[in-house]
């Protein structure tokens, strides 16, 4: 087919803690999601997992579907959406390894030894031992047999320097960790600025005008990959985290009041580690 496809990966357990966290209960990475788009012959693949096992899983999904994978880009510096390729660029030794060039030097940051062996004692004996790092774009513009995807440096959202892929031709935005579909968001870390710059970035996605949003982490029963529905659930749960942080209560209250409003949302754990981060 020409188009787009999505490989979702389900959410992975891992040796994760935090302090409100209940370690009776096992901690889980969230649902994430690799996307290929699809030209006649070749076809590009946006972001790449984590571990090795889901790279292996991965190939075989590229595999069938018969295309000539010329590039990988990573949209940004995050280990779950790069140190899984490997499989994937050792059966496809011509696709390039690409980023926005305001991102390569930080995925760079990425392999250190130390690095390495934090995401090791999360995934113990599942990362790659040099995990490749994506080179820098000469430009903003990535090709499909001609056609320009365009690269979009928004900004702030799990991460300072976040990108999406826009896909003119298809009204579609791969969007990285700037859109979540039915996740708790990584908000670990984030403080009233840093939430409203990231809800700056989906409003630069929203004037991309795109019907299709595909998020970096989606829940396996997520409805769809709607547009207007997954920008303006994830600008809310911004906002509803900021509010119920802003109310000084304390992380098993903030968590209790998002679960309420955010019944269906997977990966709880997210949010217990984003809350215990405002109360540290
Ligand atoms: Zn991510």
């Amino acid at each position: 087919m020409v188009g787009l496809s999505v490989f979702l990966s389900p959410y992975k357990p891992f040796t994760g803690a935090s302090k409100s966290w209940d370690p009776a209960t096992q901690a889980t990475w969230p649902a994430s999601t690799a996307t290929l788009i699809e030209g006649e012959r070749d076809a590009v693949l946006v972001d790449g997992l984590m571990t090795l096992a889901e790279g292996d899983e991965l190939l075989a999904w590229i595999r069938q579907s018969g295309k000539r994978l010329t590039a990988v880009y990573v949209t940004h510096a995050h280990a779950d959406h790069f140190f899984g390729l490997e499989p994937v660029l050792t059966a496809f030794p011509d696709a390039d390894l690409v980023t926005h060039a305001s991102v390569a030097p930080v995925a760079a940051g990425q392999v250190s030894t130390g690095a390495l062996a934090l995401w090791n004692s999360y995934f113990p004996g599942q990362i790659s031992e040099h995990p490749a790092v994506p080179a820098a774009l000469p430009t903003d513009d990535l090709l499909l047999e001609g056609q320009s995807l365009k690269t979009v440096l928004v900004g702030q959202s799990d991460v300072e320097l976040s990108t999406v892929v826009h896909v003119p031709w298809l009204d579609a935005v791969v969007a990285g960790d700037v859109a979540y579909n039915r996740v708790h968001m990584w908000l670990a870390g984030s403080d009233p600025k840093t939430r409203a710059a990231w809800i700056d970035s989906l409003d630069a996605i929203e004037a991309l005008r795109p019907v299709t949003v595909i998020s970096g982490h989606k829940d396996p029963d997520a409805p769809d990959d709607d547009a207007t529905r997954i920008l303006d659930e994830s600008r809310q749960y911004i906002r509803d985290f900021d509010a119920v942080v802003a109310t000084g209560d304390p992380a098993p209250q903030i968590v209790a009041k998002m679960v309420a409003k955010y019944p269906a949302f997977g990966n709880p754990y997210t949010l217990t580690y984003a809350a215990d981060s405002q109360r540290p």
